[in-house]
């Protein structure tokens, strides 16, 4: 139990590197899409023709030419309803507080709830002129904590460092700072408490985002000066680990130890981590060993072995260590619910709950949602203009995830087939 002794991390470390768990008991997870009933018809249209246009390689390539050119000759009108039909429908809550509204009681209606995200970002390089994009940043995440505060039991929504202080300086590591450099640390620090203090306020969890691995450990550092703060009774702020990297285990090994020793509660969001070509490709070019597991296999592994040693410290007190496993692998998500169901964690209890991006993988979250686990959809929202470029991004990044929707887009046109069988 954290906070309780050190034996509980040892228990848990030795169960994570143990033998694999018993046989799987209880009823099984199915994710063959039967939950598809629940789609409207022009969502599994949507669903379909969005997912077989992202799985081209090439138009995700050139994505943010054909978008401007079709910007330029539709004009922006035209350009903006077509988008909000299809890619922008399929993955953003929508614009305006209202439209987010309606989708988060859409997502509560199918036993869902919403993980709002400011979509943001600023990477070295683009470091912004003055306080004020920060500052305009401030705000827009302030919103995002009075748009999650309604939204069901244990509200949640993610944030990102870099949109409150500079990649630049977390790249740095905040050593050996200019004079300006320490007044920008000064102001992104309060702004990262700021908009805490007003999320715990709230009753609003605080999901903070992994990012490159040059900025994450300033992020890490931050986020655990965060949680010493506020988690003092329960894990108001949460931090991100991605199990692509080889000394992922490690690292959570040793914040797990420290929450232990300075006595504060532990959030975690499991990732296997979204910038796998970047990330070899600057290995590459600036000489130094690739940080990432060498094989898809590998990485595999070690999501398995870090979601064992969190289930184990969850099951030893799930008030003060929670977990989401944010991903939208099967195999991980079946994991997670046998091992939840054999150390005796409760479905809904908000200690474990599960994750998945908006319009992505719904068979998986949707079947959750209706099996009574705690399931969120981490969702998006902004004007089309200002959202697109995110979302473009975030394609390109996941290519090999947009691939993989070949299962989701069978079950797509089996439910749009029997739908239109038994109804001529
Ligand atoms: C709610 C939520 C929050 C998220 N937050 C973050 C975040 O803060 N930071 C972040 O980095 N990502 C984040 N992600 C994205 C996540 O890291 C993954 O990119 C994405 O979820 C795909 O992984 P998966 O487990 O869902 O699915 P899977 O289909 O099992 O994973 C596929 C992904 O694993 C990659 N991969 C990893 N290691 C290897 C390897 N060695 N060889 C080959 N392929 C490999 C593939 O390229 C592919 O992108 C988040 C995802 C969700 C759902």
């Amino acid at each position: 139990m954290l906070g309780r002794g050190g034996r509980w991390l040892q228990r848990a470390r030795g169960a994570a590197s143990g033998p694999p768990p018993p046989a799987p008991h209880g009823a099984q997870l199915s994710f063959d899409g039967a939950v598809f009933r629940l789609k409207s018809g022009w969502e599994l249209v949507r669903g379909l023709l969005v997912f077989q246009l992202c799985a081209l390689p090439g138009l995700v390539r050139r994505a943010p030419t054909l978008l401007s050119v079709s910007r330029r000759l539709l004009g922006c009108r035209l350009w903006g309803s077509l988008l909000r039909t299809s890619f922008y429908g399929q993955f953003v809550a929508g614009q305006t507080p209202p439209e987010v509204g309606v989708t988060v009681q859409r997502l509560h209606a199918l036993g869902l709830r919403p993980l709002l995200a400011v979509p943001i970002e600023e990477d070295v390089g683009q470091d912004k002129e003055g306080e004020s994009w920060y500052e305009g940043n401030r705000g827009a995440m302030l919103g995002c904590v009075g748009l999650s505060a309604p939204g069901g039991p244990q509200p949640m929504m993610q944030l990102k460092v870099t949109a409150l202080m500079s990649a630049g300086l977390c790249e740095a590591n905040f050593s050996g700072l200019s004079p300006t450099e320490n007044r920008h640390l000064q102001a992104s620090l309060l702004r990262l408490d700021g908009v805490t203090q007003r999320a715990v306020e709230a009753g609003v969890r605080v999901l903070v985002d992994a990012e490159y691995t040059y900025v994450n450990p300033a992020l890490t550092l931050v986020t655990l000066a965060l949680m010493g703060r506020w988690n003092r009774t329960q894990p108001w702020v949460w931090n991100t680990y991605q199990c692509y990297l080889q000394d992922c285990l490690v690292r959570l090994r040793a914040d797990v130890a420290l929450a232990e020793r300075r006595g504060f509660c532990f959030g975690v969001k499991l990732v296997r981590g979204a910038y796998l070509e970047q990330e070899r490709r600057l290995a590459r070019e600036r000489g130094y060993p690739d940080p990432l597991h060498p094989t898809w296999e590998a990485t595999n592994h070690s999501y398995q072995r870090c979601l064992d040693l969190l289930l184990e410290l969850v099951a030893r007190d799930g008030q003060r260590c929670q977990l989401i496993v944010a991903s939208h692998n099967e195999a991980s998500v079946s994991h997670a619910v046998r091992r939840m169901e054999e150390l005796g964690i409760a479905k809904d209890g908000g200690a474990v709950c599960f994750g998945q991006l908006l319009g992505m993988c719904d068979h998986v979250s949707l079947a959750l949602g209706q099996a009574g686990y705690a399931t969120y959809k981490s969702i998006p929202y902004g004007a089309v203009a200002d959202v697109l470029p995110y979302l473009v991004r975030r394609a390109q990044e996941n290519q090999s995830v947009l691939q993989g929707t070949r299962k989701e887009r069978d079950l797509l046109r089996r439910e749009l087939w029997r739908r239109l069988l038994r109804h001529p």
